[in-house]
């Protein structure tokens, strides 16, 4: 059970991704593990929102979605809480993305579609 900490509590995740599907693979890659997601959200917008009341342990960012894309919203979750662990979840493996997501503070980055191993072992290496 990865997903437990050593005090016995669960690693907290917000899972934000315009893709139902996309955030239900999330929780079906961590849950087992014992990771608990415990906030969803469909776009960088409604992620910000729900940040300013829902700390999760970290937060899994896709990037292209409607109303605000994923680094925008890491942008705005970075500049109140710099210290805010963030997987971005990319298809796409642009240079450009890639750059631009590290100069926001990014922690890791995940190419999708991800291995839950390889999801798990990045979020247990940023935490
Ligand atoms: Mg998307």
């Amino acid at each position: 059970m990865r997903g437990i900490k050593a005090d016995g509590t669960a690693i907290t995740v917000m899972a934000v991704d315009d893709s139902p599907v996309s955030r239900k693979m999330i929780k079906k890659a961590l849950e087992p593990e014992g990771f608990q997601v415990i906030a969803e959200a469909g776009n960088g917008k409604q992620a910000v929102e729900l940040y300013a009341s829902v700390k999760a342990d970290v937060i899994t960012m896709d990037v292209t979605m409607p109303v605000m894309d994923g680094l925008e919203a890491a942008s705005a979750i970075k500049a109140v809480n710099p210290g805010q662990p963030i997987i971005m979840l990319s298809a796409m493996g642009d240079e450009d993305i890639i750059n631009d997501a590290r100069r926001r503070g990014i922690n890791d980055i995940c190419s999708k579609p991800f291995k839950p191993d390889e999801i798990i072992e990045k979020i247990l290496r940023i935490l």
